[in-house]
């Protein structure tokens, strides 16, 4: 992953500078417009990460002590934080293989009479089948909070992700495509919990500090709740904003590049992720499975792209095995098959034609080891 920068973020951070409001001001307050109107949402409240977007989502939607929020293992670590942070408990949920996120029936089999909350994650960008998660959390009273944090650009249902769900948090970390650095955002269509968020992320000012220095004798401000520094600077939204503009342009560029992969290495015993049929992806991490007949497993893989100057990445984590999380009694065979099976292609706007015939090259020669064995046809439904 690169992000893709340009003079115009330049541009952008030097007018800032210039204007002496280098805090959250102006811009963030235009980034949020901006964002939300793009993702088709009321209420954008820009943050320091999607950490914190995740903190704040559960602190609005009420889940506190004693709650239980299901999230799933297979996914990077934030995910299963956020729900300790407001003394909530994560209760981890299977993924699908085919996008390596939760549905409706893995989440169900884990509900407990103390499930308050639902964080739904469109892993590397792909979008999460909403509609039964919607449905199921409805009848179950359930608040949706969907962790759309690397899903800037991708579509459920010919809509931008994370419009169904209650709350959305989303990262602009360099690695999730739409960057400011590090940042966040939460989207939401309920104003009530889009003011409390804004107010909480700013230490729980009923005041704002814009709204303070618009005025030579500043309005006295109250601290309404316990509240947090979670705000982004205005050097940020800058950024974010030019960024915005590129969204379509960068996720145009890495789906081309997926289609070249795709027709490269379509014949190997690799599994590629796709679309699914509820939406598309902005293929924020394209992740293939090695499946038990490719000559090399996933380290091995790994070791053989080294070898010829490639970086790739190992797969989506899981959570529950860590030390911070770990509970060694769980079991969650598809969230382990594909942590342990599955690795991040390089995929950035500035990869060239030379460079993905040389990844391309590296993956053939790995896969191709065995010449002459016949390869079994690919059936997902066979894949253990
Ligand atoms: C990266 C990521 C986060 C955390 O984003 P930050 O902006 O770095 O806090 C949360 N959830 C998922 C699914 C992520 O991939």
């Amino acid at each position: 992953m690169k992000p893709w920068l340009g003079p115009e973020e330049s541009a952008a951070v030097a007018e800032v500078i210039a204007s002496g409001w280098v805090a959250q001001g102006p811009k963030t307050a235009e980034f949020e417009r901006a964002f939300a109107a793009r993702q088709g949402v009321e209420h954008g409240v820009a943050t320091s990460s999607c950490t914190a977007a995740l903190h704040l989502a559960l602190l609005v939607a009420g889940v506190g002590p004693g709650d239980d929020v299901v999230v799933p293992s297979f996914s990077f670590i934030a995910t299963a934080n956020a729900p300790t942070y407001v003394g909530a408990r994560p209760v981890f949920a299977d993924v699908e293989p085919e996008t390596g996120n939760v549905t409706a029936e893995t989440v169900a089999a884990v509900l407990t009479p103390a499930t308050r909350a639902v964080i739904a994650v469109d892993q590397g960008g792909m979008p999460v089948d909403l509609d039964p998660l919607r449905r199921l959390c409805d009848e179950a009273g359930l608040v949706l909070i969907e962790d759309a944090a690397c899903g800037v650009g991708s579509t459920h249902r010919g809509s931008p992700v994370g419009t169904g769900a209650d709350v959305t948090a989303w990262s602009f970390h360099p690695r999730k495509i739409l960057t400011t650095g590090e940042g966040g955002m939460l989207t939401t269509n309920r104003a009530d919990w889009a003011d409390r968020a804004r107010r909480l992320r700013e230490h729980a000012m009923d005041v704002s500090a814009a709204e303070r220095h618009r005025t030579l004798l500043a309005p006295q401000e109250t601290y309404t709740e316990i509240g947090f520094n979670y705000r982004m600077t205005d050097v940020q939204a800058a950024i974010g904003l030019v960024q915005l503009g590129r969204l379509d342009a960068m996720v145009a560029r890495r789906r081309e590049l997926v289609d070249v992969y795709r027709a490269a290495l379509g014949d190997l015993p690799l599994r590629l992720i796709d679309d699914p049929a509820w939406g598309t992806s902005n293929f924020q991490s394209f992740w293939i499975e090695v499946l038990p007949h490719f000559p090399v497993d996933r380290e091995g893989l790994l070791e053989r792209l080294a070898a010829a100057g490639i970086s790739a990445r190992r797969g989506i984590m899981a959570a529950h095995r860590q030390p911070a999380h770990a509970d060694p009694a769980l079991s969650l065979p598809v969230t382990e098959r594909l942590t342990d099976t599955t690795l991040i292609l390089p995929l950035h706007h500035g990869l060239d034609a030379d460079s993905m015939e040389r990844i391309i090259s590296a993956i053939r020669a790995a896969g191709t080891d065995t010449l002459g064995q016949s390869t079994p046809a690919y059936s997902a439904g066979a894949v253990s």
